[in-house]
């Protein structure tokens, strides 16, 4: 395990600033008890953001707000929080081992009933996932409980020297975090849109109640602890398209203000503490050249954001001032804006940055500001937001943008409605052009045999909920408006050749093909591997996992001959994990699965394959494996389809559990 580094410094008596290794330190004295007059620095591209003030997290402005809030003995009194002492980082992982055990046992439910007594409702009916109860969740966003949030912790600690598994594990909590947070903002939309009709549905903020109903529940990350430096499980480059997930990961804690920071009010010394920022671009005076920016204090702004007072050296700017003193590195998130997203916006973290110069200039607008002079700091990975720019340039000409290294701009040769690049700077390997490119899997005529083909849906202008179609994926369908993947299933039933339905249908997804530019590229670390140039979204589809589909007995003649094949049994079924609800509605109903026949083929991938054959091994991975039926109606032969587990930024390599490893070999499911 890692460790927790508060800062002793900070949690000392006041006095003892003074014997800090800082230049300035008795030049400047910190007022004694100062409470600051707070005036968030609004991001100027967060003001759509309608934010209910009774469901806004009340944190360190409001301090007295949280009436219900339940002392916890994990949570130090402030006058406490002096030295260091081990119980501080076993707080921290509490934290993460409570939410972690809240997924846990969840699943572990999940699975007790998976393969507990299931049953078919009508076995004529090929509707393998049965309507289940209701699981509408709009009565529970009615009917919140009370609230028991705990205030923001006043803790300030520094988590440290995390190993390779510790990493992982908070990868994880992180990620489940935030697959869970999209899960319900896209379902309370829904639901939303439901109980008011379709023409409102827009105005529903998924975004906000999401994060509501999790702060309800106790989802938020880092309540407990103030992080400064890296937040365990979270990545430089990683994006989030809504600022409540910055809260709820626990990267910024404020809903609207650009500087997150401890105040002087709950601070043991006394002195305000930042701890994050998010530079939009949105202060006529920042300069941000990417290493280097300039940044504006807040305050002093009309609601137009135009600057018409001076600002004060209080609040945000004072803590700012104060961690320049101290030398205390704060989180940069860049937000820009993106067009592919709801909200016309997009937030990556840009990883850690020390302020190195603080001064009171005068601003373009002739009005006083603070200016603060950050530098990142050496040694992180490449910033997400100069890859993001990067891959947009790449995307437009990538021969100028890497003259070296393309060995081909579409191995697939149109093939895939969008080029798949190979790209080798490292050696002279060019493996992927000695295969046929196989868009689509293959699979044996027995599967087009099937009796139940033939059938679909009589839907003229578009798919309702009670189609056919509908009833055989349980009376829901799998995917949203958008497009994406809302929950996992054993067996999605897209509509097909069979329905009368346009291709523009919500139930035809993963049979449109890719949509992304993907590029298989040379590493030192994994062989080959996959990326795409474009953002994914968590929950989009990506592509198929394509081969020549053997039977049984074909495969054990390969397997003899020591030919490549796949075998999408052993895929970790990480479909299980996606839009599940049930860690925060204990009464959820979930659906219950009859089992459907195992995957009992293997795949051939020894001449023909698609990009989905070089993604990496991981067990800790970005993509899932859902089979999807649409072309024929045999449960033996799903199509296997790959979609998103989380926001993958552009240029971030792919990457797919496969289960089993060989251990004769190490290879993995591709073996024998
Ligand atoms: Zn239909
Ligand atoms: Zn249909």
């Amino acid at each position: 395990m890692g460790s927790v580094v508060p800062f002793q410094d900070l949690n000392l008596s006041p006095s003892a600033s003074t014997s800090l290794p800082s230049t300035n330190a008795a030049v400047i004295t910190p007022p004694p008890l100062l409470i600051p007059k707070i005036e968030p620095k609004l991001e100027p591209l967060d003001s759509l953001v309608e934010t209910p003030q009774s469901q806004e997290p009340q944190d360190s402005f409001f301090p007295d707000f949280t009436p219900n809030f339940v002392s916890n003995s994990e949570h130090t009194p402030q006058s406490q929080s002096s030295a260091f002492s081990s119980s501080q980082q076993d707080n921290v992982y509490s934290e993460y081992h409570r939410i972690s055990e809240l997924f846990r046992t969840a699943f572990a439910k999940r699975l007790q009933e998976q393969y507990g007594d299931v049953s078919v409702l009508d076995p004529d009916s090929r509707a393998i996932f049965p309507v289940g109860e209701d699981n509408s969740i709009s009565s529970v966003l009615v009917t919140r409980p009370p609230r028991r949030y705990p205030k923001r912790s006043s803790d300030l600690v520094r988590v440290t020297d995390l190993g390779i598994e510790d990493q992982r594990y908070f990868r994880g909590v992180v990620r489940r975090t935030r697959m869970l947070y999209d899960a319900l903002r896209i379902f309370s939309v829904l639901d939303e849109v439901k109980r008011r009709g379709e023409g409102l549905g827009r105005r529903a903020r998924g975004d906000l109640l999401a994060s509501s109903v999790m702060r309800d529940r106790g989802l938020w990350l880092n309540r407990d602890k103030r992080i400064v430096g890296s937040i365990p499980g979270v990545q430089v480059g990683d994006l989030f398209f809504f600022r409540m997930e910055l809260c709820v990961v626990g990267l910024h804690g404020h809903t609207q203000a650009g500087i997150d920071y401890l105040p002087a009010s709950q601070s043991s010394s006394r002195e305000p503490i930042a701890t994050s920022i998010i530079v939009s671009g949105g202060y006529e005076d920042d300069e941000d050249s990417g290493d280097m920016l300039i940044y504006t204090g807040h305050g002093g702004q009309d609601k137009f954001f135009r600057q018409c007072m001076h600002q004060k050296l209080e609040g945000g700017n004072l803590a700012l001032e104060r961690s320049m003193h101290y030398g205390i590195e704060v989180r940069v998130i860049r937000g820009f804006k993106y067009a592919g997203s709801f909200t016309n916006k997009i937030y990556v973290y840009d990883g850690l940055y020390k302020i190195h110069d603080c001064w009171f200039d005068v601003g373009k607008s002739g009005f006083g500001v603070y200016k603060y002079k950050l530098m990142r700091i050496d040694g992180q990975p490449e910033m997400g937001s100069s890859i993001w720019r990067f891959a947009q340039s790449l995307r437009t000409s990538p021969l100028s943008a890497r003259p070296r290294g393309y060995l081909s701009l579409d191995i697939s040769n149109k093939k895939e409605k969008m080029p798949v690049m190979l790209f080798n700077d490292i050696d002279n390997n060019h493996e992927p052009l000695c295969y046929e490119y196989l868009a689509r899997t293959v699979f044996p005529p027995v599967a087009f045999n099937h009796s139940s083909n033939g059938t679909g849906c009589d839907c003229v202008s578009g798919c309702t909920d009670d189609c056919l179609c509908s009833m055989k994926n349980g009376g829901k369908f799998a995917y949203d408006q958008n497009g994406f993947l809302l929950r996992g299933k054993p067996l999605i039933f897209e509509c097909g050749a069979f329905c009368k339905c346009p291709p523009s249908c919500r139930n035809r997804v993963s049979q449109q093909g890719v949509k992304n530019t993907l590029e298989i590229f040379r590493s030192r670390e994994t062989g080959w591997g996959v990326r795409s140039l474009d953002l994914i979204h968590a929950g989009a589809f990506i592509c198929e996992y394509a081969g020549v589909v053997l039977t049984r007995d074909q495969a054990k003649v390969f397997t003899m001959n020591g030919d490549s094949l796949i075998y999408p049994s052993r895929f970790s079924q990480k479909w299980t994990e996606w839009g599940d609800l049930s860690q925060i509605y204990p009464d959820y109903v979930r659906p219950s699965y009859p089992s459907i026949p195992p995957l009992d083929f293997a795949m051939d991938v020894s001449r023909m394959r698609n990009v989905a054959c070089y993604m990496s091994q991981s067990s800790t991975p970005n993509v899932l494996v859902q089979p999807v039926l649409y072309d024929h109606n045999n449960l033996m032969f799903p199509h296997l389809m790959l979609f998103a587990m989380e926001n993958i930024p552009p240029l971030r390599e792919l990457s797919l559990d496969y289960g089993v490893v060989d251990e004769w070999t190490g290879k993995l499911s591709i073996c024998n």
